[in-house]
């Protein structure tokens, strides 16, 4: 089931989120629940809460606002993890409680749940998506600043960073950056080069590939401007040979033989790798025993099989188990695990990234880095109140 995504980065993250839903993985159910507030006449001091600690001033506003009540005799149980339900339920009150509209999407939002209407209000503004809620998995930390940020209109982060020199995207709607260069280094075994930041990793696959009892042989890697545009005119001249006009043949050529200037081969950060017994570039090639090793294993090495099967509508090409791209390990992994093309990864990759940068110049978290924010982490409620606490005021 196709799901949506609340906001995320890492690998454990997306993990969460395109598996589970917009939501982190599953762990032990939290014991908290989060019943319908029943509003302090008087807001007393939790036996929990010590004055200096960092979230009291947040947590005393959360329950004078009516986000949140006590887990319970004057208990705020500042450690305890927050559930979806919990997370969007405060969330919602925060905005006033307005009411949901629309259907019920979700299949495992009952009708008359205390949170049914926050879930609603949710799907509704967009910090959700997809038929599951997941109403009792724990929040993650980045699933929450991401949904802050969507509350706050998505607002562009100041000082992000350009793009990692290996998740640069090269398709047919992002050509070669013009004043593109790249330091070469040879593969082994054929006569062609790839960058050498991944010369040694690339050599490394081929080696542990040929080593675990494969085939495997580099039929292409870096192209210049002049070769892309050698390979395309043979592909349309095939296509025209078969009485296509020229429109409609450098139209199909480009769906296999990227157009010049947005080939991945032209950056230097791709190789297309077949069978030595098997010299074909077609589908057969992901049945061959070596195909099959390289796409299990490719992402331990930073690479991806770049063009999948059901991607071609985002990625503009055809499935090719032949064409791999290094996009580094992290990213690697948290592709394969997912299912994702690089087209989906960098998009999640993007907005995660700019609702962390918002939550820190907000000051929502102290944590400036994804590492230092710990996105996947789940969340206490002491955090959460924090969050919204900056966010909300
Ligand atoms: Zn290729």
């Amino acid at each position: 089931m196709r799901r949506g995504i609340a906001g995320g980065l890492s690998g454990v993250m997306l993990a969460g989120m395109l598996t589970a839903g917009a939501w982190a993985a599953p762990a032990a159910k939290p014991t908290v629940s989060e019943q319908p507030t029943q509003a302090m006449s008087s807001i007393q001091n939790f036996y929990d809460v010590p004055e200096d600690a960092y979230y009291a001033a947040a947590a005393y506003w959360a329950v004078g606002k009516g986000m949140v009540s006590g887990a319970g005799e004057r208990l705020f149980e500042p450690d305890a993890l927050c559930t979806n339900a919990q997370v969007v339920t405060m969330l919602w009150r925060g905005m006033g409680s307005p009411e949901p509209v629309g259907a019920n999407p979700f299949s495992d939002v009952p009708a008359g749940t205390y949170y049914e209407k926050a879930a609603l209000w949710a799907y509704e503004a967009g910090l959700v998506s997809g038929t599951e809620f997941y109403g009792e998995q724990p929040c993650s930390r980045g699933s929450i600043v991401t949904m802050l940020w969507k509350l706050a209109g998505q607002p562009a982060a100041q000082g992000q960073a350009g793009a990692d020199w290996n998740l640069l995207l090269v398709n047919a709607w992002n050509a070669v950056p013009q004043n593109f260069s790249v330091t070469l280094a040879p593969i082994q075994g054929c006569q062609y080069s790839i960058d050498a930041r991944c010369a040694d990793a690339l050599n490394q696959m081929l080696t542990d590939c040929w080593a675990a009892g494969y085939s495997p042989l580099v039929c292409s890697g870096y192209r210049t401007q002049q070769t892309q545009e050698w390979l395309f005119s043979q592909a349309v001249d095939k296509w025209m040979a078969r009485g296509l006009s020229r429109a409609d043949a450098e139209q199909t050529a480009a769906r296999s033989t990227a157009v010049p200037g947005t080939s991945e081969h032209q950056m230097g950060l791709a190789a297309d790798i077949i069978d030595i017994h098997y010299p074909e570039l077609n589908e057969k090639q992901a049945t061959r025993p070596t195909q099959q090793w390289l796409m299990e294993h490719c992402w331990e090495y930073g690479f991806i099989l770049r063009y999948p099967e059901d991607k071609s509508e985002l990625t503009g090409i055809i499935y090719e188990p032949w064409h791999y791209r290094y996009v580094g390990v992290e990213a690697a992994q948290a592709i394969r695990e997912q299912g994702l093309c690089l087209e989906e990864y960098l998009q999640w990759r993007a907005q995660y990234q700019s609702a962390v940068a918002w939550a820190w110049e907000k000051g929502v978290t102290a944590s400036a880095t994804v590492e230092g924010f710990a996105p996947q982490a789940t969340c206490t409620r002491a955090q959460l109140v924090t969050f919204l606490h900056h966010a909300l005021t």
